[in-house]
């Protein structure tokens, strides 16, 4: 039995204690996995994880959905919400060293399909979903992809997507972050990368696969920060990578040298496709899995994506501006804006003029950044509206707003490419953008109840309980209204 205030640090706990709570919803046997699971998943989205039983006539289930409010992923941490950057702030902070087990300890082996002895068909063994209209055919959404450093030895985690290229065989789009240059550094020698894609893990862990952190940090070692206990690592059966032990699944395989082959479309997180492009190729040479796996599927896009990306990058942009401008209170990163472009910070302003080296230290903080409102403490940074509301009354264009052209942005932002032939831009050219900041700060000195927000004394004290004698029917008994015909 786990306390409402310990980590969670099993998917399986994790979903039966959502169950527990009427947030897991069992879903009928046979729905397809082409769309339809998606579909049910996305009407679902922030409400209810979903299970699906004997999804496209497979036995294994598939399970969405589950890290899809920020209250649920506080709630996984046992956390108050308002502590969710500070607590995985300090998980980064202080990471925790795996512990490799035996292979007879890791469940996740518990069945192994090896692709060398004899050939194997991965669509046969997973039941992979296609979700978006355009998408080339199924993905693998939720697959953490783990590698080592070829010159330090030193793990990588990343979820990249995949999708299946064929029976033992995938493509794999590598942004230019740690695995690529993994890759790279691999290609260069003329030889394969040896890769482990994980599927299925606790929310804590798949969190933690998303930090902003240095090149040579293993993030598996700030899940085991999260945990409270070191993460449960094994060897995988056919390369040195180590994966976690509880998983689900792995899929074992290797970044092939030399080869690029079609991958795409594919819906991304902006809500647009990715084109399709020749990019890097992945041979399965292993699949490895529990007696009775549940795979994880995220329906890109939608909340589980969006957090999973948001809350570390906030937790990351907090300590990053916070260095600087120690009277950075909060940030968010607006779902509005996919959770990656806008960043909304508050902030006690000492003195005119902060907010800008703000909005400046926030564009260096993460190249994804293209909007960045400063609003005072009052400003409730999570609440579009309140945003909104800073910006219509505390901002003037002419004096308030930065804008700076021609920096780099996210390449997956379909208005970076307007300027070129075929919204083709040459490499080189790629994810140029305009970055925007608006100071919606009230000055500090100015004439009395100008600037003084409306509040109602004793509003936020009324006990509505205590106050509200009758509803329905019953509240017009005895008054003017008692009788009235409708
Ligand atoms: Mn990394």
């Amino acid at each position: 039995m786990t306390s409402p205030t310990a980590p969670f640090t099993s998917m399986r706990a994790w979903l039966r204690h959502l169950a527990s709570t009427d947030r897991l919803a069992a879903i009928r046997e046979g729905v397809s996995l082409q769309h339809e699971l998606a579909a049910i998943s996305k009407r679902l989205d922030g409400r209810q994880a979903t299970l699906f039983r004997r999804p496209g006539g497979q036995a294994m289930p598939v399970v969405s959905g589950f890290m899809s409010r920020r209250s649920w992923i506080a709630e996984a941490m046992g956390v108050p919400e308002s502590q969710l950057l500070a607590r995985f702030r300090l998980a980064v902070e202080h990471p925790l060293r795996s512990q490799e087990v035996v292979r007879e300890a890791a469940p996740c082996q518990q069945v192994v399909h090896d692709f060398k002895a004899s050939p194997g068909d991965i669509l046969k063994l997973l039941p992979i979903p296609t979700h978006s209209e355009h998408d080339h055919g199924p993905y693998i959404t939720a697959g953490l992809v783990i590698a080592r450093n070829p010159k330090t030895g030193i793990q990588n985690v990343s979820i990249n997507r995949i999708q299946i290229s064929g029976p033992d065989k995938l493509g794999v789009l590598l942004l230019p972050r740690h695995l690529h240059s993994f890759f790279q550094a691999a290609e260069a020698q003329g030889e394969a990368l040896d890769i482990a894609i994980v599927i299925g893990v606790d929310p804590l862990t798949a969190l933690a696969s998303q930090a902003i952190v240095p090149i040579d940090f293993d993030e598996l070692e700030i899940a085991g920060a999260l945990h409270c206990r070191p993460l449960r690592v094994v060897r995988c059966t056919s390369n040195g990578v180590h994966v976690p032990a509880d998983a689900e699944i792995v899929i074992e395989g290797r970044l092939l040298p030399g080869r690029r082959e079609p991958e795409g479309p594919f819906g991304e997180f902006p809500k647009y496709y990715s084109a399709r492009e020749e990019r890097e190729v992945i041979a399965i040479d292993a699949i490895t899995h529990r007696r009775d796996p549940i795979f994880h599927t995220i329906v890109p896009a939608e909340m589980e994506h969006l957090l999973l990306g948001a809350i570390p990058r906030e937790a990351t942009l907090l300590a990053h501006l916070q260095r600087s401008f120690p009277n950075v209170i909060d940030v968010h990163l607006s779902i509005g804006g996919v959770a990656r472009y806008h960043l909304n910070v508050q902030m006690k302003k000492k003195r005119e003029g902060e907010p800008k080296n703000v909005i400046l230290g926030a564009f260096g903080g993460h190249y994804d950044i293209k909007q960045v409102i400063v609003v005072d403490e009052d400003v409730n940074v999570h609440d579009p509206a309140e945003i909104e509301w800073a910006v219509a009354t505390r901002f003037q264009a002419d004096r308030d707003l930065v804008v700076i052209t021609g920096a780099q942005g996210s390449p997956l932002d379909p208005s970076t490419t307007v300027p070129f032939a075929d919204n083709k831009p040459p490499a080189h050219l790629q994810g140029m953008s305009a970055k925007m900041g608006l100071d919606a700060t009230k000055p500090l000195a100015s004439s009395a109840h100008v600037f003084t927000r409306v509040h109602i004394p004793g509003e936020r004290e009324i006990d509505l309980a205590a106050v509200i004698v009758a509803t329905g029917g019953a509240a017009v008994s005895g008054t003017p209204l008692d009788g009235v015909e409708v």
